[in-house]
């Protein structure tokens, strides 16, 4: 089993570092509070948490198992 660790603190993102107002991965509209991250391997946009893992697992697989098996070195807790 693999976990990823995302940033577990909430950061509202400004209009202008958003740049949509929908999901670049379900074209859905974001809700009042969404949570909501951006792609790790492209700029795709932001999208929902939910999406963006979707969008990561699907589209980037390989990479994401290049990146897992770059860090699979460090101790748990290295915030690089
Ligand atoms: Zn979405
Ligand atoms: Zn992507």
């Amino acid at each position: 089993m693999t976990l990823l660790w995302r940033d577990s603190w909430l950061k509202p993102l400004s209009d202008f570092d958003v740049g949509a107002d929908k999901c670049g991965y379900c074209k859905k509209a974001f809700r009042k509070i969404d949570f909501v991250t951006a792609c790790d391997f492209c700029d795709k946009g932001i999208m929902h948490d939910a999406c963006a893992n979707k969008h990561i697992l699907s589209a980037h697989k390989k990479q994401l198992e290049a990146k897992i098996n770059l860090h699979k070195d460090k101790p748990l807790h290295d915030f690089q």
